[in-house]
């Protein structure tokens, strides 16, 4: 294990809030971050050190941006995969590019976590229209067309009911591969959040309550409900055999349905992650400062619980103009992401509070 001293620079590949909060915390540690991003007006930029505005396979601007780099990292999960192998044969590169590629592929992904002992929904693969009607035979109804790549907060997704048009939710979920999945019947979901070291030692946080609303996390609470810790145990088993199975650096957040058989498995992120805001707050050492300290070779913060309870709400689209409001409690932490404009469905900022 290498350890990286502050004053080192850490290259942090996509510009939107996540990395804008992993800016933050390194350079709270005396850590300069340099952002990669193609887009000109990445909030993440506009707090870190250095910014590349670049396409993702543009390689006249990746090698100079590894060359400045002492270690490299990613916040967007939709990085594409071909262009790390560029940058991972010059500077450490964590976590893994094939982290990357599996939670970038919904089959993968679900293979991997089968292959580790969890389970999943139901699911079939559905490679054009014409594929549909066995595939949702296979998973029964309802079920969820989900395509395997690009799918983010409930996007590139169609519920679908008996009797319904499926030519118009192929239509609606672009015309691309995609899974049909079985609708898992859940009482709650939860994810577990987890950080992994250069020397294999794994760190939880509480495992939070996460609430979603359109298919977007509108609320996560922690500690979560009984009904969630009774299977924290198998689902954090489950995290931590994929992390090793990766050989993994970093934060990892896997997504799971408690159901009445135990917890389902839906998704993995090789990333910091939205149930995992609270942890600035709420937590000894937040989900930000712990993955440079992974990703820098430090040793990792407590991850305990910095109050009886916590909860962390969303502001998505025109919720965060009531900033002032929010400000009002002076109990809130307000988090802006910097975003100019309030679109409906855009994750603008958070709200964390905490009860003692
Ligand atoms: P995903 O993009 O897969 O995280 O899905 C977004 C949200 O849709 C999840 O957090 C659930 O609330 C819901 N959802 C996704 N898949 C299923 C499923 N198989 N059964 C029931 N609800 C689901």
């Amino acid at each position: 294990m290498k350890t990286l001293p502050p004053g080192s620079t850490i290259g942090i590949l996509g510009g939107g809030q996540l990395g804008r909060m992993l800016s933050v915390a390194a350079a709270q540690l005396g850590y300069h971050c340099h952002i990669y991003a193609p887009e000109k007006d990445s909030v993440a930029a506009k707090v870190a050190a250095a910014f590349t505005c670049a396409e993702y396979y543009d390689s006249d601007a990746l090698i100079p941006f590894a060359e400045a780099c002492d270690v490299v990292s990613y916040e967007f999960e939709n990085v594409p995969v071909g262009p790390l192998g560029l940058i991972k044969d010059m500077v450490p590169l964590f976590p893994p590019a094939s982290a990357l590629n599996i939670a970038q592929d919904r089959v993968e992904e679900k293979n991997y976590a089968l292959a580790q002992g969890g389970v999943t929904a139901p699911f079939a693969i559905v490679n054009d229209r014409g594929d549909l009607e066995a595939a949702l035979d296979k998973t029964g109804y309802p079920a969820i067309i989900k395509t395997i790549r690009m799918g983010y907060d409930g996007k590139g997704q169609a519920r679908v009911k008996q009797g319904d048009n499926l030519s118009q939710h192929w239509h609606d979920t672009g015309r691309k591969p995609a899974i049909a999945e079985g609708f898992v019947s859940f009482s709650h979901e939860f994810s577990v959040l987890l950080v992994r070291g250069q020397d294999g030692e794994i760190r939880f946080w509480n495992t939070p309550h996460n609430v979603h609303e359109d298919g977007i996390l509108a609320v996560s609470t922690a500690p979560a409900p009984q009904i969630i810790l009774d299977q924290e145990d198998a689902a954090r088993a489950l995290a931590s055999k994929m992390a090793e199975a990766m050989d993994y650096v970093g934060v990892l957040t896997c997504e799971f349905f408690a159901s009445d058989d135990g917890p389902v498995f839906n998704e993995m992120a090789p990333r910091v992650h939205n149930s995992g805001h609270w942890t600035i707050e709420g937590a000894v050492t937040s989900q930000f400062e712990n993955h440079i300290r992974a990703i820098c070779g430090l040793p990792l913060g407590d991850t305990g619980l910095a109050a009886k309870r916590v909860e962390m709400h969303n502001l998505i689209g025109a919720q965060a103009d009531d900033w002032q409001e929010l400000l009002s409690d002076g109990a809130n932490h307000l988090h802006l992401y910097g975003k100019g404009e309030s679109r409906p469905g855009r994750k603008m900022g958070h709200v964390t509070k905490l009860y003692f």
